[in-house]
């Protein structure tokens, strides 16, 4: 048998990509570089840097060695020219959409989002004389009638949080390059292991790298790819002049998680599929959404768009609220937390929680009902997790038999 090695694949390079041979002493792994400012050597030296005539870092909110590791990495990983890291996820959205909107321009944006995501939209840009339209892009049909002469932009998230709709990535892409949009895409669900938007002619991709790039839950970060043109606009823009930069710190220890990404997302993926699995045929729950479902909308898009279903899995309860509380109350092996993609098992309740930005009448039009729940599926054992799902679905049982009267209402 003959292998041939490429040195592209994924998994080679999320630990390779990004690394120079021989710098640094020769260290193995890449070091912390914990310094704010960078020494010059002369006064020549200082001003050919800010000049742009010699290559070398000046200052960390532009530039810094443990960062630009990460950012070359995360390029390789998407398949993409260049990359930003920011300090928050929110600061990769409302920086790569603020380095390319003014006053008088539009965006088309996708209705279901990220809730504060939703909020940066839906109150944020109106302020400074940004038009949005949001679309349900669930159907492709709806782009169009959106569009208008100053349309500038177009802002997706997929799958959708949290119902895990799917979005046509290679029908959005064409549209916006039909009509000359820049594309975003919030790919912070699949990782760069499931899903590559470029595939789909998508210009700018989008993660929070809290979520599972980072993937242990101890640094909240972002990360902007795109070509090298947008990225430089993007770093001159948002990092120099509004300063969402990234810690060092926190680079290194996503550079530390990364190297674990597709191990860590082939275990997600497992697991999301047995809960998923688990929780359809529950007598309590009434409907599960993961697009590893036959039953889901998004199943159609697995082995086209997305390698894998990824660890997030939302349901719904055949239970009042309060019932739905004391499932959220029995689980003692899933933490009662939002965010995803830890290593550590997680639940919420979106219309409490992570999506309380909305009004109820937003929420419902975007089909978050005051029932669902959502889990982030972790690297436990699989039956461990199960096991505590069921004994905390028993609850809800138990307590019914106790008081035999209490009406049982759906919530969706
Ligand atoms: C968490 C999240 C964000 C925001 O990221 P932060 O790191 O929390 O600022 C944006 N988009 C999606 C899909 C997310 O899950």
């Amino acid at each position: 048998m003959s292998v041939k090695a490429n040195n592209n694949n994924i998994e080679t390079l999320c630990i390779h990509a990004g690394k120079v041979k021989g710098a640094h002493q020769g260290a193995l792994t890449t070091p912390l570089y914990q310094t704010s400012t960078f020494v010059f050597e002369s006064a020549e030296q200082g001003a050919r840097r800010f000049a742009g005539e010699e290559e070398g870092y000046i200052y960390t909110r532009l530039g810094n060695p443990t960062t630009r590791e990460l950012e070359l990495k995360m390029a390789a990983m998407e398949k993409m020219e260049d990359a930003a890291a920011t300090a928050t996820g929110m600061a990769a959205v409302s920086g790569a959409v603020l380095s390319f909107l003014q006053a008088g321009d539009h965006v088309i944006v996708s209705k279901a989002i990220y809730g504060c995501s939703f909020a940066l939209f839906n109150h944020q840009l109106p302020k400074f004389g940004i038009e949005v339209t949001f679309v349900d892009m669930t159907d492709d049909a709806n782009l169009l009638p959106a569009l208008k002469p100053n349309t500038k932009m177009l802002f997706a998230e997929t799958p959708i949080n949290p119902n895990l709709e799917v979005l046509d990535l290679a029908k959005i892409g064409a549209f916006c390059l039909e009509y000359d949009l820049i594309s975003i895409v919030d790919s912070t669900f699949m990782s760069p292991v499931l899903q590559t938007p470029v595939d789909f002619g998508i210009n700018i991709v989008i993660h929070s790298a809290t979520k599972y790039l980072n993937g242990h839950g101890d640094v909240v970060a972002g990360i902007i790819v795109g070509s090298a043109e947008h990225i430089e606009t993007i770093k001159l823009t948002i990092l120099k002049d509004i300063g969402g930069t990234i810690s060092p710190h926190d680079a290194w220890l996503i550079l530390r998680g990364l190297k674990t990404l597709p191990v860590r997302m082939d275990r997600h993926c497992t697991n999301g599929q047995k809960l998923a699995e688990f929780l359809e045929q529950h007598p309590l729950v009434s409907k599960v959404y993961y697009p590893g479902l036959p039953s889901h909308s998004g199943h159609k898009y697995l082995g086209k768009q997305m390698r894998g279903a990824g660890g997030v899995v939302g349901f719904e309860l055949n239970a009042n609220l309060e019932e739905g509380a004391h499932f959220i109350n029995s689980v003692e092996l899933f933490s009662i937390a939002v965010s995803l993609g830890d290593a550590e098992s997680l639940i919420q309740h979106p219309a409490s929680m992570t999506h309380s930005p909305y009004t109820q009448e937003e929420r419902l039009a975007a089909g978050i009902s005051d029932g669902l729940i959502r889990i982030s599926v972790g690297l436990e054992h699989a039956d461990d997790l199960i096991a505590d799902l069921n004994q905390a679905l028993n609850k809800i049982n138990e307590a019914r038999m106790v008081t035999p009267s209490a009406t049982v209402l759906g919530c969706s």
